[in-house]
């Protein structure tokens, strides 16, 4: 079965792939058996359940509140809801363990900060030159910054839940 992507989709798979990526170089250069590791180790392998099945079709859907609604991939008819901090009402996530559902929602997030630095990201265009006057310089500059400011706010967001992570501990 083969589904064609759109440019948004295409990004946020894109998006929770370098995530799993980078969470799997960092738990290698953790201390072998630390928390970071396995911190790291967890969000890696959430990461990539989550691209999997968001290849697949599952989708989060966003509430008026702003918290997100992931349905279970084990467990027909249930839902559960990340909310704004990015924790989720699953059994991991209540612990403070990395879960796929959280997950995905922080790459839908990071993948959609990703788009808002092209103008017009939803169409099928990609990544066109923007029309306004910025050089190559300022352009590169702001792409630097806004992935920065990507990677601060899933930074916080991450740490938040491995200080509670700690704690349960
Ligand atoms: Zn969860």
């Amino acid at each position: 079965m083969t589904t064609e992507l759109t440019t948004t989709e295409t990004t946020i798979a894109a998006a929770l792939e370098r995530l799993a990526n980078e969470h799997q170089q960092s738990a290698a250069h953790a201390l072998t058996k630390s928390d970071e590791q396995v911190f790291f180790r967890r969000w890696s392998s959430a990461f990539r359940k989550a691209l999997y099945y968001y290849l697949q079709g599952t989708r989060p859907a966003s509430t008026p509140a702003g918290c997100w609604l992931v349905s279970s991939a084990t467990r027909g008819g249930i839902i559960h809801q990340v909310d704004k901090s990015g924790h989720c009402s699953c059994e991991a996530g209540q612990k403070g363990i990395a879960c796929w559902h959280a997950a995905l929602v922080a790459g839908v997030e990071v993948g959609t900060d990703d788009l808002d630095r092209f103008d017009g990201g939803d169409d099928d265009a990609g990544d066109t030159p923007t029309d306004d006057d910025d050089g190559p310089w300022n352009e590169a500059a702001r792409d630097v910054w806004a992935e920065h400011e990507a990677e601060q706010r899933l930074w916080g967001r991450l740490s938040a839940v491995r200080a509670a992570y700690l704690r349960a501990a």
